[in-house]
């Protein structure tokens, strides 16, 4: 076969909808990963730490008929992010859909606390990752790049509007950050086939509470919930996979909360 015809080949196989999930290996973004690909996406996962865990999504929507690949890189470096998507490019083919799903509390902590690692650590990843991992998937989605269009969906927080007082404020304000990208990057690219929209999930049961040092902290604060209860991650993919897919054609720069009420 000559090698026109193998990139024929090849392009005859790309799948058509080809999803990148940051942190897809825990959490939300591993209800993300899994839901996508029922719905026919092909996955990459990427992950920091826990390859054990990525691995396991991977396999489970490998064992579903699926296709899915585990990248680890940390969102915060620039060469991690770059290599991420050069491996989505070559193994999956051209995303198409980027979920910002990256995320770290630091201990619960008052400002007056606060040590300048901890405010690097979080802005780091929250929001200087999103916005790299949002650069890539531009340069690839865009019309103006050559690109057949996308969604971009940010995973924020609640906490932007509630300032989370005496446990996290510097979270709280790093999605406030991605609430505002959420809005310009939405404006600058939506005549370019690219919707961007972010979802502020409330109290979800995962183990980000556990790493800010109080693993039941859904339990104690979700009478405060007007639905009287924490969230699960599936409850939350829902909505995700709502904002990459064609039911939500019209929306680009939305802030959906899905916090029961909260
Ligand atoms: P989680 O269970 O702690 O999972 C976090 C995921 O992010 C893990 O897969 C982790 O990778 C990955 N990650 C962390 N730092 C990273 C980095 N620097 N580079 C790449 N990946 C990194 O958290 P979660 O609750 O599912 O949170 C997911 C998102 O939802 C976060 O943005 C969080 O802020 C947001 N959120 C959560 C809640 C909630 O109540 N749970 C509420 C509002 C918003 P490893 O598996 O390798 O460690």
């Amino acid at each position: 076969m000559t090698e026109g015809n193998d990139r024929e080949t090849a392009a005859r196989n790309a799948p058509s909808k080809v999803t990148l999930i940051t942190g897809g290996g825990r959490g939300i973004g591993a209800a993300c990963a899994l839901l996508a690909a029922q719905r026919g996406h092909a996955v990459a996962v990427s992950y920091r730490d826990n390859k054990g865990a990525a691995g396991g999504v991977v396999r489970a929507i490998e064992q579903s008929g699926g296709r899915a690949i585990a990248i680890r890189a940390d969102v915060a470096s620039e060469s991690d992010v770059l290599e991420m998507f050069a491996a989505v490019d070559s193994e999956l083919g051209r995303v198409t859909a980027l979920v910002n799903n990256a995320g770290i509390v630091a201990p619960a902590r008052r400002v007056d606390q606060y040590d300048l690692d901890r405010l690097q650590r979080v802005f780091a990843t929250n929001v200087i990752g999103s916005f790299l991992c949002a650069r890539e998937a531009v340069r690839r989605m865009s019309t103006r790049h050559g690109g057949g269009g996308g969604a971009i969906v940010n995973v924020s927080s609640a906490a932007s509007r509630l300032g989370s007082p005496n446990e996290y404020v510097d979270y709280a304000a790093s999605k406030g950050a991605i609430d505002t990208m959420t809005i310009g990057l939405a404006k600058e690219v939506a005549a370019e086939g690219i919707r961007v929209n972010a979802i502020r999930p409330g109290l979800i049961y995962t183990d980000i509470h556990a790493s800010g040092g109080e693993s039941g902290r859904v339990e104690r604060l979700k009478d405060m919930v007007p639905m009287r209860r924490g969230g699960t991650p599936e409850e939350v993919a829902n909505a995700v996979l709502w904002l990459m897919s064609d039911e939500a054609s019209y929306l680009t720069g939305a802030l959906v909360d899905v916090s029961g009420g909260r």
